[in-house]
C-alpha cells in the first residue's frame, strides 16, 4: 500500500526504514538494558539528513512538514522506540521555533538543529502541573533586558542531551496562565542544571529529566512569540506533536506484530507451525486490521496539517489518533507476547520490550483521558 505518499515521503520513509533496520535493530536491546543515550545514532541520523525533514528549506532544511516528521518517526519506532523519542522530542523542541520564532532566532537555531548537530526539547510539566499544564508554576520576572527564571520542570525529553530547550514559564504570576510566555533556554546558562534521570520502564534509550532553574538570568530576545503567550504556544506545539506520538504507537505495533509473525512461522507445535492455528490467524488479523485502522488516523491529520489547517482545525481528529493508536498499540503488543507464549517474556524476543515501550505513551503528550475530555467536548458542544 503506497498510502497516497509522494516520492519524497516514500524515500524518507524508506531510508529512515532502512537505518532502523540496519543500524539500530542490533542494538536496541542493548540501549534498553543500559538505558544509554543513542548518540552514536544521533549522529547517524543527522548524517543521513533525516533531522532535515520538517524544518524549512530557508533554514537549511528539507522543506517537509509534521508527515516527513511522522513517517520517520514511525519506522525508527518499529526498531527502538527511544531512539524515535528522543528525534520526536527534539522536533518538539523545535516546532515552537519554527511556528513562533523571529528571523534572529530562527537563523540562530534551526540550521544547528537541521543539520542534528544539537538537539531540541519542550518544557512544560511540573510536579503540579500535569494534565493542567495551566498551574506551571515557573516564575521568569522581568528584570532589565532580562527574565529570572526560578522553577522546575520535570518529565523532559532530552533534558540534559539537548542543547537548547524551550521552557513555558510565568512572566507575570499574578495573571495565572494568561502570564505565561514561552523562553529559549541554552544549556549551559548559568542558574540551569538537570535533576535527576527517570528510570522508565519503557521508552529506556530516550532522556528524562528534571531542567532546574535557580536566579538564571535569561536575555529577553530569548521570548519566543510575545509576553502572555505561553499557553498558546504550548497548545499549538502539543496539537502539532500529538501525532509523532501516535506514530510512534504505530511503528511499535508494527515491529511486535512483525516479530509475532516471523515466530509463529517458525515454532511448532503439534506437528506444524503456530502460524497454521485459525486461533494464532485471527489474533494477527485483528493486529494487522488495527494497525491499518491507525495508520489511517494517523495520516489523515498530518496531512490537513501540512495542508495549511490550523492545529485548531484538527485537534479533534488529532487527539482520536493519539488516543487510538496508543491503545490499538497495547492490545497488539499483548497479543505479540500471547503468541510467543513463555518466550514472549523473555528480553531476547523483544515483545516484552515492546509492550514496555508501548504503555510509556499512555502519558506522553496528553494522557488517554485528557484525549477522551477533549473528543468528547468537542462533539458535544
Ligand atoms: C515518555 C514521556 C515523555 C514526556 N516528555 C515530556 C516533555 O518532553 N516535555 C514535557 O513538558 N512533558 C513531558 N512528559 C510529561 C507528560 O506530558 C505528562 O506526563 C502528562 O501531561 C500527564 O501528566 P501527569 O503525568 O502529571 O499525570 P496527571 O495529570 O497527574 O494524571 C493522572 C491521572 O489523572 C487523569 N486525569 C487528569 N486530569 C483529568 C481529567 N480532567 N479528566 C479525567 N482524567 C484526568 C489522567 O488521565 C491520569 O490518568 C512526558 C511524559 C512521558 C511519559
Amino acid at each position: 500500500m503506497n498510502y497516497f505518499l509522494t516520492d519524497d515521503q516514500k524515500m524518507i520513509k524508506d531510508l529512515a526504514a532502512q537505518i532502523a533496520r540496519e543500524k539500530i535493530a542490533p542494538i536496541a536491546a542493548e540501549l534498553d538494558e543500559s538505558g544509554e543515550f543513542p548518540w552514536e545514532v544521533v549522529k547517524t541520523l543527522a548524517q543521513s539528513d533525516l533531522f532535515r525533514v520538517f524544518i524549512p528549506t530557508e533554514y537549511d532544511g528539507l522543506g517537509g512538514g509534521m508527515f516527513e516528521m511522522c513517517l520517520v518517526v514511525e519506522e525508527l519506532s518499529r526498531a527502538c522506540s527511544g531512539i524515535a523519542l528522543a528525534y520526536a522530542a527534539s522536533g518538539l523542541g523545535t516546532i515552537p521555533i519554527i511556528l513562533f520564532g523571529n528571523e534572529e532566532q530562527k537563523k540562530k537555531y534551526l540550521p544547528r538543529l537541521a543539520a542534528g548537530e544539537i538537539l531540541a526539547a519542550f518544557g512544560l510539566t511540573e510536579s503540579g502541573a500535569g494534565s493542567d499544564a495551566a498551574a506551571i508554576k515557573t516564575t521568569a520576572k522581568p528584570d532589565g533586558d532580562c527574565y529570572v527564571m526560578n522553577g522546575t520542570k520535570q518529565w523532559i525529553t532530552n533534558g540534559g542531551e539537548a542543547s537548547i530547550y524551550t521552557v513555558v514559564a510565568l512572566t507575570d504570576p499574578v495573571r495565572g496562565v494568561r502570564g505565561s510566555s514561552t523562553i529559549l533556554v541554552d544549556k549551559g546558562q548559568p542558574g540551569f542544571t538537570f535533576g535527576k534521570k527517570e528510570n522508565k520502564m519503557g521508552i529506556r534509550a530516550s532522556a528524562t529529566r528534571e531542567l532546574v532553574f535557580q536566579d538564571c538570568r535569561v536575555p529577553k530576545s530569548n521570548l519566543l512569540a510575545k509576553e502572555g503567550m505561553g499557553f498558546l504556544v504550548a497548545m499549538k506545539t502539543l496539537d502539532q506533536s500529538r501525532p509523532g506520538v501516535a506514530s510512534q504507537a504505530l511503528g511499535i505495533a508494527q515491529g511486535a506484530m512483525d516479530k509475532a509473525i516471523e515466530y509463529s512461522r517458525e515454532r511448532k507445535q503439534f506437528g506444524k507451525p503456530i502460524s497454521a492455528f485459525q486461533g494464532i490467524q485471527f489474533m494477527l488479523a485483528d493486529m494487522s486490521t488495527e494497525i491499518e485502522a491507525a495508520r489511517w488516523l494517523c495520516y489523515l491529520p498530518v496531512s490537513l496539517l501540512d495542508a495549511g489547517k490550523s492545529p485548531r482545525d484538527v485537534s479533534t481528529e488529532i487527539a482520536r489518533s493519539k488516543l487510538y493508536a496508543v491503545d490499538m498499540g497495547i492490545r497488539t503488543c499483548t497479543k505479540a507476547v500471547q503468541i510467543l507464549g513463555g518466550y514472549g517474556l523473555s528480553p531476547e524476543y523483544q515483545v516484552e520490550r515492546r509492550l514496555r515501550d508501548v504503555l510509556e505513551l499512555l502519558p506522553a503528550a496528553g494522557t488517554q483521558e485528557i484525549m477522551r475530555v477533549s473528543i468528547g467536548s468537542a462533539i458535544t458542544r
